[in-house]
């Protein structure tokens, strides 16, 4: 048992790991793409931020940056194989003073309009609800400094499915 949650967290240390890569690629894409505009990637008019879901009801991330006025586009991919009524995922960015909790019950309720309840009055942005094996994204203007939570609205999800949006 010891052994298996070892390489539990080996793994998950290497994918970590992987990823960071990944972003320090994407960031070089943009550097190359906004070369005209200015040289500090950090200001890029544009970025692009991954966010990958898996069977285990997990994102692979906690936190995700942006700067003020940036266009986001958020790619979610679900790594899993369950389908998208079993194990479906999305990527909801909450208003700041919108409670986790009672968003998080009346989404369950709101199967109709994709778990986004109240017309999505406490939504920023958000992506559909996808299942095993499928890719969706979305591009917003990130809103005012701040720090925002991001969740899964499926139902059930929003307890372990969530993290900060930071816009700096
Ligand atoms: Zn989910």
């Amino acid at each position: 048992m010891k052994t298996l949650k070892l390489a539990f967290i080996l793994t998950l240390s290497l994918i970590i790991f992987s990823c960071g890569d990944e972003k320090k690629q994407e960031k070089e894409k943009v550097k190359i793409g906004t070369k005209k505009q200015t040289s500090n990637t950090g200001n890029a008019k544009e970025i692009e931020v991954k966010i990958t879901g898996n069977d285990q009801m997990q994102f692979n991330v906690k936190i995700v940056r942006a700067k003020e006025g940036q266009k986001v586009t958020l790619v979610l991919e679900h790594t899993g194989t369950m389908a998208a009524n079993i194990m479906g995922h999305n990527v909801v960015i909450l208003k700041q003073g919108t409670d986790i909790s009672s968003f998080g019950s009346e989404a369950s309720a709101a199967k109709d309009t994709d778990y986004i309840p109240n017309g999505g009055k406490d939504v920023i942005a958000h992506t559909k609800m996808i299942g095993g094996g499928q890719t969706t994204s979305i591009t917003f203007d990130a809103p005012a400094k701040g720090e925002y939570d991001f969740i899964c609205s499926f139902p059930g999800h929003y307890g372990i499915m969530q993290g900060k949006f930071i816009v700096e």
